[in-house]
């Protein structure tokens, strides 16, 4: 049985007045059974909804960190900061950061380590864009993303996998079963070969328009065990009913 979790990626949204929305999230939670929630807020923010969600079995993470444990890293946030601040996860290799920053397998893996050195579990992303995908070769891709960003060592114990096409991104248009399924057996298969039977109780998220209306269906399929929302995380009204899906 691998952990389920629903994980709100706000991206470069929420102000202070949004801390509110977290709790809102954590309470509409409260009586989920086997199933984390997870509110990863932009790092301005983590302290603030770290405190809002004392009491509650809500989490709070990061979206990205720096590998070096400190040092003259201009603008940057090491894993250690992020932990203290409160914590307890951290999106690494986003499609969004590959894209705008051009970060590779290497650097989300060499993330990955810093991560784990200071304690926190990453969420690590992968899929492919519409290119790739158009050009068949979806499937290859991902695996290869898959092998380059995973540290040696990943367990269930600090890593979470996710799903996300970079075509359902934002865009409303979900993947459809058919394909998340084709997928995520792709995506196991190789974190079995890399990790051996450690990577059977990895969760495996799938990302990208999820929402209220596609949460159950997507649930159900049975190597989908949680989901990474961006656009529908922002409110709890959006977010709680994906939430009560899972
Ligand atoms: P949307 O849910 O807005 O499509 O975003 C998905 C995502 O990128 C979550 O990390």
């Amino acid at each position: 049985m691998r952990q389920r979790l629903a994980v709100a990626n706000w991206k470069m949204n929420g102000h202070l007045a949004d801390v509110a929305q977290a709790r809102a999230i954590a309470d509409g939670a409260k009586d989920m059974t086997g199933a984390d929630v997870l509110i990863c807020p932009p790092a301005t923010l983590i302290a603030e909804v770290a405190r809002a969600l004392e009491g509650t079995a809500a989490l709070v993470g990061a979206q990205d960190c720096h590998a070096a444990a400190g040092g003259a890293h201009t603008g940057d946030l090491s894993a250690a900061m992020l932990r203290e601040a409160g914590a307890t996860h951290v999106i690494l290799g986003h499609s969004e950061r590959r894209a705008a920053y051009g970060e590779s397998d290497a650097q989300v893996r060499a993330k990955a380590e810093g991560a784990w050195a200071a304690g926190l579990v990453t969420v690590l992303c992968v899929g492919e864009d519409e290119a790739v995908r158009d050009a068949g070769e979806a499937e290859a891709f991902v695996t290869a993303q898959v092998e380059g960003s995973v540290p040696d060592g990943a367990g269930p114990h600090n890593t979470v996998f996710a799903y996300e096409p970079v075509w359902a991104v934002g865009t409303g248009r979900s993947a459809d079963a058919e394909t998340i399924e084709r997928m995520h057996g792709a995506i196991r298969r190789a974190l079995l070969r890399r990790l051996g039977d450690a990577a059977e109780a990895i969760p495996l998220l799938y990302g990208g328009s999820v929402k209220a209306a596609n949460a159950e269906a997507l649930f159900a399929l049975p190597q989908v065990d949680g989901a990474l929302v961006g656009g529908a995380s922002l409110k709890a009204e959006d977010f709680c009913p994906i939430i009560a899906a899972l």
